[in-house]
């Protein structure tokens, strides 16, 4: 049977690879960090991690994951509610409600199964769950796994959101909101003020996944309820430890206490799959316990993203409006995007270029992500690349 799906199996990637989608992996020698070295032997600046803080090689969070190896073990061998419920656990849980402003938070392997196993339990066949829509595809993939009425918003347009409020009115018992904090192909951020306005009015529920956002966006990396001053209003928030919160694993949802042990009883990847491990849990720990002694790390990420967006723009370049740490350079052609790339890689800045069909067709870009471990001489440096690299390629004048 084998060979009639190999065939079919050869053709596709054949035509994925002709049509210029083919994802290849660039090969990292290093811990991840602002200067990186790859397997072709170049060391490299990388401005496309989600390593927002720089805490991906933190000291500090390497060591806490060593020192929980010794006093919590390798691994849990056990979903939470068997056996793989351990202090450490209950602790995390505990200082991520805290940094948000929540009431309890139940734990995942990763933010796509927070996500996965978020909306089937709240959600039946009576509701209706009112989705932006350029969400991540985990989002996308947990509403799919639901039987909620869908309704689908342009991105961050809140008349058509008000529109598709008042349609689910109609006949839905309990509706539900649903948008990033930030989006990951732009940098913009949710109109939170106005999502929360409209939630009241059409009384609606909210929930906002703050994978990019959190530790990013307000003034203390509080995320999108923090920059909006809505602290508390938001009934549930997703959210990832593998982007700003150490780059490490693990994901979360937060929120009002009894949607969470709702979730503890009947949500499916926290039922029936493997218990955080302790390392990822006291990294964990510690991460939350840095970010409230101090705001160093966002403050600096801060400056970085200001000042290379000033310098960007100054330039010439085309920019997104953002709000986060995420800054698309705009180029529209797909090719263009590739080739600037790959020049920009052998000046020595590691950036990717993305276009359909992780963007829209003609609106291809390359996005550099901005780090609090970049210091101003990376930064220069790639502005610098950026400057030389776009006049060669007639991108800036
Ligand atoms: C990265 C991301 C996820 C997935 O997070 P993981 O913890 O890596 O699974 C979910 N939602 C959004 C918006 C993301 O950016």
């Amino acid at each position: 049977m084998y060979g009639k799906l190999q065939d079919w199996l050869k053709n596709e990637l054949k035509s994925i690879e002709e049509a210029g989608l083919y994802k290849k992996e660039r090969i990292i020698v290093t811990p991840q960090e602002a200067e990186i070295g790859i397997n072709t032997g170049n060391e490299v600046l990388n401005f496309c991690a989600n390593n927002y803080l720089g805490l991906s090689n933190h000291p500090a969070l390497v060591e806490a994951a060593k020192d929980t190896l010794d006093s919590h073990g390798f691994g849990m061998s056990s979903v939470r509610f068997i056996c793989g419920t351990q202090d450490i656990h209950k602790t995390l849980e505990r200082k991520i409600a805290e940094f948000f402003g929540t009431e309890d938070t139940i734990l995942y392997a990763a933010c796509f199964d927070a996500n996965g196993g978020v909306f089937e339990p709240l959600f039946t066949a009576e509701d209706a769950i009112i989705s932006d829509s350029l969400n991540h595809a985990s989002i996308i993939d947990g509403v799919r796994l639901c039987k909620a009425q869908r309704f689908r918003y342009e991105n961050a347009n809140m008349e058509d959101l008000e529109e598709k409020l008042k349609e689910a009115s109609r006949t839905a018992r309990f509706k539900v909101i649903v948008t990033d904090g930030v989006f990951s192909m732009d940098g913009n951020v949710a109109p939170m003020n106005k999502i929360n306005e409209l939630a009241k009015k059409y009384d609606a529920l909210i929930m906002v996944d703050e994978c990019h956002s959190a530790g990013v966006v307000g003034k203390t990396g509080r995320g999108v309820t923090e920059l909006f001053n809505i602290r508390g209003e938001v009934d549930i928030i997703t959210g990832t430890l593998g982007k700003a919160f150490g780059g490490g694993i693990g994901g979360f949802t937060t929120g009002r206490k009894e949607i969470i042990e709702l979730l503890r009883q009947r949500s499916r990847p926290y039922l029936f799959s493997n218990s955080l491990i302790p390392a990822a849990v006291g990294a964990g720990i510690k991460m939350f316990d840095m970010m409230t002694e101090t705001n160093e790390l966002q403050d600096k990420l801060h400056t970085n993203t200001d000042y290379f967006l000033g310098k960007m723009k100054a330039a010439g370049f085309d920019i997104k409006p953002t709000k986060s740490a995420i800054c698309a350079v705009m180029l529209y052609d797909a090719k263009l995007s590739q080739v600037m790339a790959e020049k920009l890689l052998a000046e020595g800045i590691y950036v990717i270029g993305f276009y359909y069909p992780v963007v829209a067709k003609g609106l291809a870009r390359i996005r550099v992500q901005i780090s609090a471990a970049h210091e101003r001489e990376h930064l220069d440096k790639c502005i610098a690349a950026f400057n030389k690299v776009g006049k060669e390629l007639g991108v800036i004048k």
